[in-house]
């Protein structure tokens, strides 16, 4: 099941994504699924005629994991973790399929990061490998935007990964998916940049979140980012960064100068 948010006429609505007549079509939910289960309120729209935001808006934290595919490691001169190398990208960095990503003045070397995304789907803490599985309500593809010059620069990550704009969501959630060996690709203006599977992934999804949950609790709505694939580079402003994901779908974002 694909579970989008869409802009509505005050608030944010959800929907299941699916096909009518061969018309790509939202079936519109009572509220929020995470909490309020899938209940329908038999209204159907266009997915067209409708602006998809972020899928989720994480309650409490977007959990990043660095250095998770060996050849991105030593693309950028790492060695691979002993341990999940984990990081910390606020919600407000979070935005959603088609909005711009802005190319902030404190940084001259923007690079993208195409990734699975996780995102939980209880609260939980202390998860086995084995229980993984049942907190995760689906996955969604992320960009992991991050200033590399201020990553090199600054000895914790918050800020080359933390401005606004620099996790881009969407453009839904696939509730029914097998992480194991997906199709991982970016593409900037059309040029394929990353090609990567998740099955070269040094921690698999759910050995990261038995290791984040051993030392956080996690709560509905909170996002994984689960690394990505070798390939990564810069973009300039007006470039249009394409991160897909085997099984969710293609999220499209363009950079934008900042003011
Ligand atoms: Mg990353």
């Amino acid at each position: 099941m694909r579970v989008a948010r869409f802009a509505g006429e005050d608030d944010p609505r959800y929907g299941v994504v699916g096909e009518e007549d061969g018309v790509p079509t939202i079936a519109v939910l009572k509220g929020d699924p995470l909490y309020a289960g899938f209940e329908l309120t038999g209204q159907k729209v266009p997915l067209d005629d409708v602006r998809l935001l972020a899928p989720v808006i994480p309650r409490s934290k977007v959990v990043g994991v660095g250095r998770n595919y060996a050849k991105h490691a030593v693309e950028l001169g790492n060695d691979v973790p002993e341990h999940p190398l984990v990081f910390l990208k606020p919600n407000t960095s979070v935005i959603g399929p088609g909005d711009p990503i802005v190319y902030p003045e404190q940084t001259q070397d923007l690079h993208y990061e195409g990734e699975l995304a996780v995102v939980i789907g209880r609260i939980c803490k202390d998860v086995s490998v084995e229980d993984a599985p049942k907190v995760i309500f689906g996955y969604t593809v992320g960009n992991d935007v991050t200033a590399r010059d201020l990553q090199r620069s600054d000895d914790q990550w918050a800020r080359a990964k933390g401005f606004d704009t620099f996790c881009p969501l969407g453009p839904w959630i696939e509730t029914n998916l097998d992480p194991a060996d997906l199709r991982v690709t970016t593409e900037l203006d059309g040029d394929l940049r990353q090609d990567g599977r998740t099955g070269d992934m040094v921690f698999s999804v759910a050995d990261i979140i038995a290791y984040v949950s051993e030392f956080m609790t996690l709560l509905p709505g909170d996002v994984i980012l689960t690394g990505t694939p070798e390939g990564v580079g810069p973009m300039q402003a007006g470039e249009r960064v394409s991160v897909s994901v085997e099984g969710i779908g293609t999220l499209t974002n363009q950079v934008v100068p900042h003011d």
